[in-house]
């Protein structure tokens, strides 16, 4: 039926089920949710295999060439020695970070 009937974990030797999974990877300033990315689960010991296929899909995701199938907000969090050069360089109109007032 799925891509890892029959398949063996090459750990343990135990059988290798389908799971989809997310994925997240950071790529230069972007940050992606691979969504349902189908992988070979062990279910003796947790190993996650990755097909061919299913690595390509990412691939491809990452280079752009498939659309993006929907956005979510990342907060981003960044080290306070980082936060400070930002704080110079974007140099937002003091109005503006203090809140527009009453
Ligand atoms: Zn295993």
């Amino acid at each position: 039926m799925g891509t890892w009937e029959g398949e063996m974990c090459e750990y343990c030797g135990g059988s290798i089920i389908e799971k989809r999974g997310t994925r997240h990877r950071k790529v230069k300033t972007r940050y992606l949710l691979l969504e349902k990315v189908p992988a070979g689960f062990c279910v003796q010991c947790g190993t996650r295999f990755y097909s061919a296929n299913g690595l390509k899909t990412i691939q491809g995701s990452i280079r752009g060439r498939r659309k993006a199938d929907g956005r979510v907000a990342v907060p981003i969090v960044l080290p306070l020695a980082e936060r400070r050069k930002q704080d110079q360089t974007v140099g937002l109109p003091s109005h503006l970070w203090r809140g527009t007032g009453s």
